[in-house]
């Protein structure tokens, strides 16, 4: 059978995305003018744990299948990576529109590479060479890799008028004001939730993280357009010694630091907001929660502080 239908097995791969860029090279066997068949085929194999190995072998006879080799499988893999990239590409301001994102002449939001690290307060400093050290999608994996300062940290989640809405962090020195601190928790938000939608185009994760992802956006959208920023509850650790580290994330926990449960609820994942960053001669962490979440997550400060090994 083809070494390609593993894909198959795994209920959390959306194999259609990996079966289209066959297609379009022409690897496997695939190509347009089989394609409508093959899926309609696919989709009609037992389930998973019926299936048997003549049911591949019956596909495989039907349609001139062969194997893909490993460079093949990475170069598919990492052009499904790119297309999911490309096709999530959305300014995420809650005002985004035709008349209010930037525009090009036919109309289209021209969505730009935003930071999500300052670009000239923050990676500058962390800079070796022009280079700093990142994870990014490599051969169809995450791995470390060293990127180029304009390349590390983008994501493709705002037009050019609506990233505005984070001159306060990238302009004005941190000095810990309200608005700095829901601004970085927002933006901790944005880019994880902004990956996560990219890579559901190749991974299921099924519907509750798009609906975690949908309620948490309503109510930092709604704080946006009150400018309500006291919504967002930060504690701030501050570090006696220049780190060269940023991290701007979202994530969220099931236990706290001392073992003890942390219930979420189904209606949405209640999630926290972390960002490092290096300053002169200091280093700042943020740690940031929504202020309705404060019964999950406001030990965690406290506790932070008792383990007095914030550094590690
Ligand atoms: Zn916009």
């Amino acid at each position: 059978m083809a070494n390609y239908f593993g894909w198959l097995e795994n209920p959390q791969i959306n194999f259609e995305r990996n079966f289209e860029v066959m297609r379009d090279f022409r690897k496997g066997g695939i190509n347009p003018s089989m394609f409508v068949d093959f899926i309609k085929a696919v989709k009609s194999l037992p389930p998973i744990n019926d299936r048997t190995d003549v049911d591949y072998a019956t596909l495989d006879k039907q349609f001139n299948l062969t194997d893909i080799s490993p460079k093949d499988a990475s170069t598919i893999i990492g052009e499904v990576m790119r297309r999911g990239i490309e096709s999530n590409k959305f300014c995420w301001h809650p005002q985004a529109s035709n008349t209010t994102c930037n525009i090009d002449s036919s109309g289209k939001i021209i969505v730009s590479a935003a930071h999500s690290i300052q670009n000239n307060g923050v990676l500058s400093k962390i800079v070796e060479n022009g280079h700093v050290m990142g994870y990014d999608m490599n051969k169809g994996e995450f791995d470390g890799k060293q990127l180029g300062k304009n390349y590390a940290s983008i994501f493709w989640g705002f037009c050019n008028n609506h990233d505005s809405i984070f001159r306060p962090i990238e302009i004005n020195p941190f000095t810990g004001t309200a608005e700095q601190n829901f601004l970085f928790a927002y933006r901790g938000f944005v880019v994880s939730s902004h990956k996560k939608i990219e890579v559901s185009s190749w991974i299921n994760f099924g519907e509750q993280s798009d609906k975690d992802i949908n309620e948490n956006r309503k109510i930092f959208d709604s704080a946006i357009l009150a400018n309500d920023y006291s919504i967002i509850e930060t504690e701030i650790f501050e570090l006696p010694a220049f780190y060269p580290i940023a991290v701007s994330s979202s994530f969220f926990l099931d236990f706290d630091f001392e073992g003890n449960a942390i219930p979420h609820s189904d209606e949405r994942m209640e999630d926290i907001y972390v960002t490092l960053l290096p300053g002169e001669k200091k280093t700042y962490f943020l740690l940031s929660y929504f202020t309705q979440d404060k019964h999950l997550y406001g030990n965690l400060g406290v506790q932070l502080k008792l383990r007095n090994n914030l550094k590690i």
